[in-house]
């Protein structure tokens, strides 16, 4: 990896920056290399960019001739895709085949939004004699993409291809735990012919480089992916400039497994939901409500499941790599502790394979069963492979749990009555319901966001291009005084 260089894409040109930031391999705690550190100066520099793109050749060109680059860009990503999934494995600790899938998924966003970029349309509307009133649909102008570490090329994927395609022009700022694969984008998208300055991506640490991008006010939406915490400054930065933010945040979302649920094809889903990616994820079905009557019978089952499951490098594409931080590491275990002293029962453990190598961030999964719907570990976001199961009585009481956290990102139901199933669809407070199912195999088709912490807008589908876009209203007076 002696190809990471410190620099920053701006305006279509590489640069330097003036101070670096390590770059770790999780699966070894190895540094592998640098990144630039942009700063405020930076961050301008890349907006001014970004508004000089919109000026030339990238403003003027037609939804259609967008669509046609983004199409482009998805085949030169497929091209390099060995590449970019050894890379994202390598920075992040994914499995390689976790890496694989995310590459896939970025090829399908950009593929998605090229199709859609010449779909996107006003209205007509009727109105007074003499009148002609139609809508518009315009770009805002410059749009600021902050991206967090868990799924650096998917969530980059996701919001930057659906603001090309509305005809904006973008300024990324990833993860400073992970943001190769951001640059490496930058580079294919380039040599696939986007136009200088359409996409920026500015490295740096979130308190300087991702606060000066929430807060400049040449940038007209916001579009951040990451802590609630960090999502509440993102938002009151924005908000001194007026301009629109989509906020996605974090989740604690419920899978509901009813007594007549089909167990075998749930049980996979509800295992892989909470240690996919190390349960780095923000829709990890984290809580697992299980009604009594079955309760015993499907501990067992995913006991079993747990002990099957190994930890090791990426490289060696087990079940489950590394964290991405000593700190994370550390925060994960800190709360796994505090499930031990308050006398959670350990149904099942997973294990770290010998052949880890020691310095790396690893975590064997964990299953907490009999767990309180109060508990601080049935509440709060672990962001580590750790699931907690919930038993439940009847429908009232599961959407009663379900509902009853601070988040509401996504949920899974499992049964085989499908009246319940609509009537929990309805009654289940989430951006997503899956039934019988866990997260549609990604579904780049389907709008996703959440509500309460775990933020608000939509990205994903056509929806997103409505976010990445505003309505301008044009009413037309043509009666002959
Ligand atoms: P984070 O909030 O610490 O960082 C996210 C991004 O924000 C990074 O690029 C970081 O540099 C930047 N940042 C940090 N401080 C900033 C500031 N003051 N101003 C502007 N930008 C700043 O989150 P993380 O630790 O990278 O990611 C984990 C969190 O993200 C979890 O809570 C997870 O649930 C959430 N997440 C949500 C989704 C979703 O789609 N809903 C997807 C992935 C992750």
């Amino acid at each position: 990896m002696s190809d990471i260089k410190e620099q920053l894409f701006i305006g279509g040109k590489w640069q330097s920056a003036a101070a670096t930031i390590p770059v770790e391999d999780p699966s070894t705690g190895d540094t592998i290399g640098t990144l630039g550190a942009g700063q405020a100066g930076d961050i301008d520099a890349a907006v001014k960019a970004a508004q000089a793109a919109l000026a030339g050749p990238w403003g003027k060109a037609t939804a259609a001739e967008r669509g046609r680059l983004l199409a482009k860009i998805s085949k030169a990503v497929e091209a390099q895709a060995d590449m970019l999934a050894a890379l994202e494995a390598r920075d992040v600790g994914k499995p390689l085949k976790q890496a694989r899938s995310d590459v896939t998924a970025l090829a399908r966003y950009l593929e998605f939004y090229a199709g859609a970029a010449d779909k996107l349309h006003g209205q007509t509307i009727p109105f007074l004699a003499d009148y002609t009133v139609y809508t518009l649909r315009e770009p805002h102008g410059v749009t600021g993409h902050i991206i967090p570490w868990n799924y650096p090329m998917q969530i980059m994927g996701r919001s930057v291809s659906a603001a090309l395609a509305c005809g904006n022009a973008a300024v990324v700022k990833p993860a400073e735990e992970a943001s190769l694969t951001a640059l490496a984008f930058a580079r294919i998208a380039s040599e696939a012919g986007l136009p200088a300055g359409a996409l920026n991506v500015v490295t740096g640490l979130g308190e300087s480089a991702g606060a000066a991008l929430a807060g400049h006010p040449g940038v007209h939406h916001v579009s951040f992916t990451g802590s609630p915490e960090v999502g509440a400054l993102v938002q009151a930065a924005a908000g001194k400039n007026a301009v629109p933010v989509t906020l996605e945040l974090g989740g604690k979302s419920p899978q509901l497994v009813f007594a007549d649920a089909n167990l075998e094809r749930a049980l996979p889903f509800l295992v892989n939901a909470g240690i996919q990616n190390a349960g780095q994820t923000c829709s990890a079905g984290s809580r697992l409500l299980v009604q009594r009557k079955v309760y015993d019978n499907v501990l067992e089952k995913l006991s079993a499941r747990y002990r099957a499951l190994k930890v090791g490098a990426a490289r060696d594409d087990l079940d489950v790599g590394p964290l991405i931080s000593a700190g994370q590491k550390a925060r994960v275990e800190k709360l796994i502790a505090r499930g031990r002293s308050d006398g959670l029962n350990v149904a099942a453990e997973g294990s770290i394979m010998g052949n880890a190598p020691k310095g790396g961030h690893y975590v064997a999964p964990l299953l907490f069963a009999g767990v309180k719907p109060d508990h601080l570990l049935a509440q709060d976001e672990i962001f580590g492979p750790v699931q907690v199961v919930i038993p439940f009585e009847d429908e009232e009481e599961a959407v009663a749990i379900a509902n009853g956290t601070p988040y509401g990102l996504v949920a899974g139901v499992w049964t085989g009555d499908g009246s319940r199933a609509m009537r929990l669809a309805q009654q289940i407070r989430a951006g997503q319901v899956f039934i019988n199912n866990y997260g549609a195999a990604g579904g780049v088709e389907l709008p996703f966001g959440g509500t309460g912490r775990s933020g608000h807008g939509r990205e994903k589908g056509f929806e997103a291009l409505f976010a990445f876009s505003r309505l301008k209203t044009v009413a037309a007076y043509h009666g002959r005084d």
